[in-house]
């Protein structure tokens, strides 16, 4: 790591401690597993994950990128904690899913594979980097011309705080002690503004819900703690 990369080595560490729990689907990742078909849906409603690559930015333990797998998508996961990527790689060995999983930033590839990828996914990590519209850019950068992007992070307002940090890590212990910081909590108006900054087109915000009690995720109206971003890379035009 140089200190030019957009990374929050804390942050890495922090989820490099949690890499045996990943798969564990009443462990520390539990969330994320309990919302996953929704979101996967969402996606696959949106984009047709069999027509080119995919690539899945901050992949972590690879939640995602497998299920993309499972569907048919040729996927590439990046992320930079080794150990996460080292269970993601077993854990799609034994689960016989093709994945292709390497330790970058969005920005390092970005910087070898500009424009390879149809559908780009980079789903509940904005939160944990940096500097979060040079990581917009580099997903922008990854998509071809008419590709479909997915983000997703969590609101920066006291409903947020009380339900993501105090709520679901200090109260119900439902995610670890630490895994938000407020302060890089992203309103929609400001990732919004960093999508079209980055060239993108907005497709729709919508809210992601999660109910630790049922452990259903639902896709809706209310964007105040987690929601989910569709944006589109516009079509090349060609000057007449
Ligand atoms: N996208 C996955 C995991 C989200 S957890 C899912 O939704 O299931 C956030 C992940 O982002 C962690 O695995 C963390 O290591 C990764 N991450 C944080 N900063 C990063 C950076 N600068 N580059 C790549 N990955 C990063």
């Amino acid at each position: 790591m140089t200190t030019t990369d957009n990374i929050d080595p804390a942050e890495i560490e922090k989820f490099n401690s949690l890499a045996h729990r990943w798969w564990d689907p009443d462990g520390d990742f539990k969330p994320l597993h309990d919302i996953n078909p929704v979101r996967l849906a969402y996606i696959q409603a949106r984009t047709d994950l069999s027509d080119g690559e995919v690539i899945d930015i901050g992949c972590g333990g690879g939640i995602l990128t497998e299920s993309m797998a499972r569907l048919g998508a040729a996927v590439t996961g990046a992320d930079m904690a080794e150990k996460a990527l080292s269970v993601a790689r077993l854990h799609a060995h034994e689960s016989s899913v093709v994945v292709t999983y390497e330790t970058a930033t969005a920005e390092r590839m970005a910087s070898t594979r500009p424009g390879c990828f149809n559908t780009v996914t980079c789903l509940e990590m904005l939160e944990h980097v940096s500097d979060y519209p040079a990581t917009v850019q580099a997903c922008a950068d990854l998509a071809a011309a008419g590709g479909n992007l997915f983000f997703s992070t969590i609101n920066r307002n006291p409903k947020a705080y009380l339900l993501l940090v105090l709520g679901a890590e200090y109260i119900m212990n439902i995610l670890p002690r630490g895994t938000h910081d407020y302060a890089k909590f992203i309103r929609p108006s400001e990732l919004c503004r960093a999508i079209r900054a980055a060239g993108l087109e907005v497709c729709e915000v919508k809210g992601l819900s999660y109910n630790p009690f049922t452990r259903n995720g639902s896709i809706g109206e209310d964007v105040d703690v987690n929601y989910l971003v569709h944006a589109r890379k516009p079509n090349d035009t060609h000057p007449s």
